[in-house]
């Protein structure tokens, strides 16, 4: 099978750059190696640098107006070209297409958020403040902007990050994750078509090197990152040593507390899609059923059921509901997890480790997979496991549950499964974590809010897109202003000035 050169976007066009390291890019539904991509060098990060700081500079200067003409150029473009992107998707990541193309359709609601910017950059002003003086606020871009993204959103992600840097008149460098990196440069061509000057927005590939370039590069101003904890905390370090503004996204543990009164078919059904959706590989995904009381035993045998249920294959094929892992690595994780678990005495209820699709022997496959009776010290419910394993942990009260999503170090997403809103009020206003969803499974915010967790999902002060993309993206600035009649006396004084 050919395999495809995967190339830099630098200054509005393809560039192999000079750097002369490639990695292996996979199709994980076959194993087979599908694209070379070029890792970019110390030349090629400072090339894309240069170009994105002139670009900003005259980016900057072009009117809201005409920045939001491209917005909505792009957004129609990205529109129509919805399967096109999510083939890529899917051809990289594995995920099936249907949900590739979902991924879209959620990042294209962060750039119609960024169609009406000028709704919320509108600014403030106190007139006649003082006699004669009025005092106003706006904001300015912050120059040059780096985004750094995972895997498992190679679209999404990039949006949630780019429209609003761009729309708000910042240049975007985007390096995305090395295992899916082609949908970013039908992203940067879209951009391009749209009519977005060269510079503004490039995609540079690279691992750790070329991150660290960017992290400690002087002429960059602001650093978003969304991926592991580990790997969110050395970007948060190391780009705050550094004089950048930082906002790093990182891993999660998210629980679903299924309370005895809940509707336990409804809570079944979504807690399987939210645990083994896109193989488990989302940071919103629920790994962790949290059982009160008697809901414990139904909801187990109503999980088992439709565990036992979904069909896994390659993300083309129409019927398939769950692809495979990223990399073999991932799957290994999974089975060694799952291993541990059952000596560790929790219950196997419905077991993955071994699933082989037929025709598709060399994929990165595992099925479905749920734990009963897991306890917090086993290492099933301490790590990440970013793959199709459902933990279910039983506790006798709300209050249980609660403390232990309160003790967990991760605070991304949490949901709540119950008939009594007193119940949904009380989990709602103690829970630590960023985002609640209440009978709702994956409470990812609309794009008119922002993104964000708590604890170790979240270094930095900002969530992500929303009105917090915009604070992100931007410095405010505070004028106070007097233009005196030429008749008018205004006295100076010694004095500290006051109003
Ligand atoms: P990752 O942390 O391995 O990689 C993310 C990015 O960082 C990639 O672009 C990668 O090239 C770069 N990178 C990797 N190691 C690095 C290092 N040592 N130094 C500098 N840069 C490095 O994450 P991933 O495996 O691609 O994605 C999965 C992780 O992302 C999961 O932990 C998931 O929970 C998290 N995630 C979080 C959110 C969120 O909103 N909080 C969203 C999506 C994914």
């Amino acid at each position: 099978m050919a395999v495809t050169e995967i190339t830099h976007w630098i200054n509005g066009a393809e560039d192999a750059g000079s750097g002369s390291r490639r990695q292996e890019v996979y199709n994980p539904a076959t194993g087979q190696v599908t694209g070379s991509l070029h890792l970019a060098d110390s030349n090629d990060l400072e090339k894309a640098v240069q170009a994105a700081r002139k670009a900003a500079d005259a980016w900057s200067e072009v009117s809201m107006s005409k920045r939001m003409q491209v917005m909505f150029k792009f957004r129609e473009l990205v529109h129509a070209h919805t399967q096109d992107l999510a083939a890529l998707i899917t051809a990289e990541h594995g995920k099936v297409l249907s949900d590739a193309a979902g991924e879209v359709g959620r990042g294209l609601e962060v750039v119609e958020f960024a169609c009406a910017l000028p709704q919320t950059l509108k600014g403030e002003y106190s007139d006649q403040f003082s006699t004669g003086i009025d005092v106003y606020s706006f904001r300015q871009p912050l120059g040059v902007v780096a985004g750094i993204t995972p895997f498992n959103f190679p679209v999404m992600v990039p949006l949630w990050m780019s429209p609003i840097a761009i729309a708000t008149g910042n240049a975007f460098i985007l390096k995305p994750s090395e295992r899916d990196p082609s949908a970013s440069l039908l992203l940067a061509k879209l951009y391009k078509e749209a009519g977005l000057p060269d510079g503004v927005f490039q995609v540079l590939h690279g691992d750790k090197e070329t991150v660290d370039g960017l992290l400690t590069h002087e002429q960059i101003d602001g650093i978003s990152f969304v991926g592991s904890t580990p790997v969110a905390q050395h970007i948060h370090q190391t780009a705050t040593a550094h004089g950048k503004r930082v906002q790093a996204l990182g891993g999660a543990k998210n629980h679903a507390v299924v309370m005895p009164d809940a509707d336990l078919d409804l809570a079944a059904d979504h807690l399987s899609a939210a645990a083994f959706g896109s193989a488990g590989e989302r940071c919103m995904a629920i790994s962790v059923a949290v059982a009160v009381g008697e809901a414990a035993d139904d909801l187990v045998q109503k999980l088992g059921q439709r565990a036992r249920d979904i069909k896994v294959g390659e993300g083309t094929q129409p019927d398939v509901e769950m692809g495979p892992l990223i990399t073999p690595a991932s799957r290994e994780r999974v089975q060694r997890i799952v291993t541990e678990a059952e000596q560790d005495g929790a219950a196997v209820v419905v077991d993955g480790r071994d699933l082989v699709v037929e025709g598709k022997e060399e994929g990165f496959f595992v099925g479905p997979t749920v734990l009963d009776k897991v306890k917090e010290e086993m290492s099933a419910y301490q790590e990440e496991i970013f793959g199709p394993v459902l933990a279910v942990v039983r506790v006798d009260s709300l209050e249980d549950a609660i403390k232990v999503i309160n003790s967990n170090p991760y605070g991304n997403g949490t949901a709540i499964f119950t008939g009594s809103g007193n119940a949904a009020r009380t989990f709602k206003r103690q829970v630590t974590v960023g985002m609640v969803g209440v009978n709702v499974p994956i409470p990812v915010p609309a794009a008119q809010h922002s993104f964000g967790g708590w604890k170790d999902s979240l270094f930095g002060d900002h969530h992500i897109y929303g009105p917090d993309g915009v604070r992100f993206y931007t410095r405010g600035k505070v004028i106070t202003e007097r233009w005196p009649h030429q008749n008018d006396v205004v006295t100076a004084s010694m004095n500290f000035p006051s109003h």
